[in-house]
């Protein structure tokens, strides 16, 4: 059987807006391998190593864990894949780490295929929050923390998209809807 080709898809949006979800059906059904920092930190935090020890202060807190740290974590995932056949959940979220990872994957021969930007309105994005918040167990998933993701991510993410918009990669996806419905419209968006 030959290898299948190398994938790699970066969903960028808002802390609310669904790419969590969306991204796991689409890892489901394409093959891919779903990588979301968020998860993988809150795993080192549930662990208390000493990467959780170091995070889990600011995630609770709605800061960014520092870039060095993400760059590592993603180096070490990627370095282990025969062929780099992925879906980004919340990396990269800065421009230092967009950089980093065009190096990494540069490296590894592994260009970005698309950039889906899954983009909701801010007053629905804190009201999902809080609702997922009645059940997540998430420290973060308050009212006041969502505000702070919020104001961090228009400050340091936002300008992802026009990096990525420079180089035609932005898909631009209507967040608002059934699961199935936006399923529906990244699955267009990404043809
Ligand atoms: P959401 O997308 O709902 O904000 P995530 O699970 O992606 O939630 O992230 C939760 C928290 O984990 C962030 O608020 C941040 O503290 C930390 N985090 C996740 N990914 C990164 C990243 N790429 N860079 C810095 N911090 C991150």
């Amino acid at each position: 059987m030959p290898t299948p080709s190398h994938q790699v898809i970066i969903f960028l949006g808002p802390p609310g807006a669904g790419k969590g979800t969306q991204a796991e059906r689409l890892a489901t059904e394409q093959g891919l391998l779903k990588i979301s920092t968020g998860d993988i930190l809150r795993d080192h935090v549930d662990r208390g190593t000493p990467l959780g020890v170091q995070a889990g202060p600011l995630m609770k807190l709605g800061k960014l864990v520092p870039d060095q740290i993400l760059i590592g974590v993603i180096r070490d995932r990627l370095a282990s894949m025969d062929s780099i056949r992925v879906i980004f959940d919340g990396f990269p979220r800065t421009l230092p780490q967009a950089r980093e990872l065009d190096v990494l994957l540069e490296e590894l021969g592994s260009p970005i295929n698309a950039v889906p930007l899954l983009e909701v309105p801010d007053e629905q994005l804190i009201a999902r929050i809080v609702e997922r918040g009645k059940t997540s167990g998430r420290n973060d998933d308050t009212q006041a923390v969502a505000r702070e993701r919020q104001q961090v991510y228009r400050e340091q993410t936002q300008p992802l998209i026009d990096y990525y918009s420079a180089r035609g990669q932005v898909r631009h996806v209507n967040g608002v809807g059934s699961m199935d419905e936006v399923y529906g419209r990244i699955l267009e968006a990404l043809k």
